[in-house]
């Protein structure tokens, strides 16, 4: 059986090794502009948490992707790709109402995922190992061979592109996959799996199920059997997940939070920072763990940015995704109230509230306010702890050292930004700043091919780019006499 388009069908089941599989217990979804129920899906139980593993270990050991000429992976992923363009508007459509999104941001995302897939298709013919000269009498070479069984642990901000980040490069280097989908917004990834099967992708080279994250999440990260796990979500799971993980030394990704902070000098082009303060804190409603949760602003222009920002978020449009409004509903009800917390807490603790800070009352749903504060200071809450929200938090520097201080003042390192017309400035800090990535004069100047992850709290591994693929496959040396001694 394959999936249906939301409005023929609101009930979605597990895509565990090429079978659709339903449950005795189902989860609702909600659409967050709305706060209403509009579709379920199977809770998945433990049994099938075997079944998916099962499945894995035998295309693992029968080859079903590994044995096979890398250039048939090649074709494989750049079919998927196709299957997923084919797909986008159906699962797009289900994003923003799962996810609470912009339609267009949801088409951009089931266009990156089937990017993933284009890019890695390059790679899979291309994991060529090494040979080392020993002299006459030896032959040495090192070979890439795949994890196995790849475990990946999704959250429900991107869950579709942060599937497939994952997923392609796995399958490009040979491995079987078995994805946990998040219990908020199951529903379009599970259309990957449908593009996957149409692709003619091997049973058990893919299952997706969605359960509770400490039942089947945990039951899959503790299983005997598998032989790799690619978390992405908060630092607490992640914390529990290495645990886990260091009983078996299994080989980890973890791709956690952020804090990440732009530093503004009074030589930047400020039209194009504003610009990226949209894309850096209020696209997707701030729920993005590379959000600009940070502004680090020189003190010669400080009050001129605070008023621009100001006038950003108050001319933007507030409304449900699928009319692109400008901002967009939080993804739940639990995920309003940790804004709103975090805005009375930075409040209490003496920060300056320049707008929002409130959920608007005239709207149903999860909406939050686009809110600025300034005159936030190291110490505050607002300063170190992700508020996963549109939520900025804007302090004074005087130096440029001291803007490298600040805007390394906490345990996170996933990405920071320069805005400065100075570019020996910019290079200074693009090695001063600790994070796995740093973005100069345009937030996520990046893109699929660029190696991202983070340091510190961030978490460890690399996503996207070439480096990527290297986490899914492992080295192994031969090393050989040839002639007798
Ligand atoms: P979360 O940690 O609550 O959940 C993430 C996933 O882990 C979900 O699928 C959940 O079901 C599962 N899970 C929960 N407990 C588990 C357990 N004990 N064992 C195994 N799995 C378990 O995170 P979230 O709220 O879904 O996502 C938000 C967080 O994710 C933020 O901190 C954000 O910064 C981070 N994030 C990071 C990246 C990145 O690439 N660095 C990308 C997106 C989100």
């Amino acid at each position: 059986m394959t999936q249906t388009s939301s409005s023929q069908r609101n009930h979605w089941k597990n895509f565990i090794a090429g079978q659709w599989v339903d449950s005795s217990e189902i989860l609702m979804v909600e659409n967050p502009a709305t706060g209403a129920v509009f579709a379920s899906i199977a809770n998945a139980g433990l049994e099938d948490v075997e079944k998916a593993v099962q499945a894995a270990r035998e295309c693992v050991n029968k080859g079903l992707l590994s044995d096979c000429r890398p250039a048939e992976r090649t074709a494989l992923l750049l079919r998927i790709a196709n299957e997923i363009r084919a797909i986008s508007d159906q699962a797009a459509e289900l994003a923003v109402l799962e996810n609470g999104k912009r339609l267009t941001d949801a088409k951009d995302e089931l266009a990156e995922a089937a990017r993933y897939f284009e890019y890695y298709a390059g790679m899979a013919d291309k994991i060529e190992g090494t040979s080392i000269p020993l002299g006459a009498n030896y032959v040495d070479y090192t070979v890439y061979e795949p994890q196995g069984i790849s475990v990946q642990i999704v959250p429900w901000n991107f869950p579709v592109s942060i599937c497939a980040r994952s997923l392609a490069p796995a399958l490009a280097a040979g491995n079987a996959v078995i994805v946990k989908s998040p219990e908020l917004t199951p529903l379009a990834i599970t259309w990957l799996a449908t593009a996957c099967q149409r692709a003619g992708l091997p049973n058990g080279a893919l299952s997706i199920l969605c359960g509770d994250g400490p039942t089947i999440g945990g039951a899959l990260v503790s299983h005997p059997d598998i032989n790799q796990i690619v978390f992405t979500g908060s630092v607490p799971t992640g914390r529990s997940i290495l645990h886990a993980a260091a009983e078996r030394a299994v080989p980890s990704v973890m791709e956690l939070g952020g804090k990440s902070a732009a530093v503004v000098f009074a030589d930047a082009d400020l039209n194009q920072l504003i610009q990226s303060v949209y894309w850096g804190i209020f696209f997707n409603a701030g729920q993005v763990c590379s959000a600009m949760s940070r502004l680090l602003v020189e003190r010669s222009v400080y009050e001129q940015v605070i008023e621009r920002v100001k006038i950003l978020a108050e001319e933007l449009s507030i409304g449900a995704g699928i009319d692109n409004a400008d901002l967009t509903p939080l993804a739940s009800l639990a995920q309003q109230q940790q804004v709103l917390n975090h805005c009375t807490q930075a409040i209490a603790q003496g920060a300056t509230l320049v707008t929002g800070g409130a959920v608007p009352t005239e709207l149903p749903g999860y909406f939050f306010q686009p809110s600025v504060f300034c005159d936030v200071s190291e110490t505050m809450n607002l300063f170190q702890q992700e508020v996963f929200g549109p939520v900025i938090a804007i302090t004074p520097f005087d130096t440029e050292q001291q803007a490298w201080d600040l805007a390394n003042a906490t345990d996170y390192g996933l990405v920071a930004g320069i805005f400065s017309s100075d570019l020996g400035r910019c290079l200074r800090g693009s090695k001063a700043l600790i994070a796995g990535q740093v973005f100069v004069n345009e937030w996520y100047a990046g893109g699929i091919e660029t190696p991202f992850g983070g340091t510190g709290l961030s978490g460890f591994g690399r996503e996207k780019g070439q480096e990527a693929l290297y986490s899914y496959v492992r080295s192994k040396n031969i090393a050989m006499r040839v002639t007798k001694p």
